[in-house]
């Protein structure tokens, strides 16, 4: 595609806001697990476009929702409904614990709706003054100011003035600490079921169990970031599904539009009737072009043998993982569910994450760090065995390059 200008990563300094660092090479095009930059050269994608590309790039049936779609309808605003919002919302209703539905463009907006529901819930049903949000350390629920302040890395939402108040933090995985804070002023508990960007790391299912228990008791709802883990990115079309505790709203969004911007929020009827007309909305949210290609994607995800072929595939990354790990010694751990995995890195390379991450690009490969200290990897659920041979073949090589490098 030629045009008056010719850009380039220096083309990204001089007229794009400095709240982002992208690497070198840009990405042109992408086929499968295969991406290839401006130069030609080729990568093989664990990175998934952080966990939302959940059937590769430019998956056939996405293509092909979205090009009839956009000979159809684009848009038409919330002030008239559309045909593919609703058959999406069928689905994901026939699907899940949920009644009812919302849709929104992104993961923010979606936990920005769940808690503004929350308040809402417990404001006409019990009282004004049961406004506290319980959220937990480490954890990441968007950039709004509202759920920014909820994710639990002060970092991200210090500086901006004056925060939105009644949010307080517990630690995850220790319900002692939430009980500690929980009370009748306790309108909702929200927290991802395993921690993405803080460093994929699984809440115990005894911790999920006490967690929802503590809930009920004060009468406080359960919200549940799927953001992340949702969509079949554990093996379940939702984690929740797997582990057995079912919130009261669940945020979706990331592998939702696989990768196509949309984002929802699934509660039952008790709770969302409180999402009153008028209550709340967004302009695009819903819209027919990126509903057409969710509908899609779900299509093909919520297949028994896709979910299913989401844990075998687990199952390649581990042991190619470890592989690796008995070779070079370097992670303490593989962790994580399905294809939402964390190579931990031992004591010696503690926050040396970014650095293997570029050590791998240098081969060739795309994937992701997930706080200082773990390598996360988030491939397309229908990643082919080739393709995760060749990818770990090039971390191998990243791996080895990153311990010669630290030798000297
Ligand atoms: C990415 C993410 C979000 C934010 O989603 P955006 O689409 O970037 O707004 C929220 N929660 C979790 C768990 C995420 O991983």
């Amino acid at each position: 595609m030629s045009d008056i200008y010719e850009v380039n990563r220096e083309t990204f300094d001089e007229v794009m806001l400095p709240n982002y660092a992208p690497l070198a090479e840009i990405p042109v095009r992408g086929d499968g697990s295969r991406v290839w930059d401006q130069h030609g050269r080729e990568y093989i994608d664990f990175a998934g476009g952080i966990a939302v590309n959940c059937l590769g790039h430019c998956h056939p049936a996405l293509n092909k929702a979205l090009r009839e779609q956009s000979e159809r309808l684009w848009h038409v605003s919330n002030i008239w409904t559309n045909e593919p919002a609703l058959r999406l919302a069928k689905k994901l209703v026939e699907a899940t614990f949920a009644d009812k539905v919302f849709f929104c463009n992104s993961g923010a907006e979606a936990n920005e709706a769940a808690l503004k529901l929350a308040r809402r819930y417990a404001f006409e049903k019990f009282s004004a003054d049961k406004d506290q949000i319980i959220a937990f350390k480490k954890s990441f629920h968007g950039r709004t100011f509202f759920t920014v302040t909820a994710g639990g890395q002060p970092a991200y939402s210090d500086g901006f003035g004056p925060k939105p108040s009644g949010i307080e933090h517990a630690e995850y995985n220790d319900l002692a600490s939430l009980a500690a804070l929980i009370s009748d002023k306790t309108c909702a508990v929200i927290l991802e079921p395993m921690l993405g960007e803080g460093g994929v790391l699984p809440a115990e299912k005894a911790f999920l169990e006490g967690v929802q228990a503590l809930c009920k008791k004060h009468q406080a709802l359960l919200i549940f970031d799927e953001v992340q883990t949702g969509f079949g990115r554990t093996g379940d079309l939702y984690m929740y599904q797997g582990l057995g505790v079912t919130p009261d709203i669940l945020s979706t969004a990331k592998s939702l539009g696989g990768g196509f911007p949309i984002g929802a929020i699934l509660t039952s009827d008790e709770v969302g009737k409180y999402l009153k007309f008028g209550s709340h909305g967004t302009t695009y949210g819903g819209n027919p072009l990126a509903c057409a290609v969710a509908e899609a994607a779900f299509d093909i995800v919520n297949q028994a043998d896709v979910l299913a072929g989401v844990k075998t595939r687990e199952l390649e990354f581990r042991q190619a993982l470890d592989e690796i790990n008995q070779k070079h010694q370097v992670f303490s751990e593989i962790r994580g569910a399905g294809l939402l995995l964390g190579a931990v890195l031992k004591e010696k390379y503690q926050g040396q994450a970014r650095e293997f991450v570029m050590a791998a690009g240098e081969q060739g490969l795309m994937c992701l760090v997930a706080g200082a200290n773990v390598v996360r990897f988030a491939p397309s659920l229908i990643v082919e065995s080739q393709d995760i041979a060749e990818g770990m073949k090039r971390f191998e090589k990243a791996v080895a390059r990153v311990l010669a490098a630290d030798k000297v």
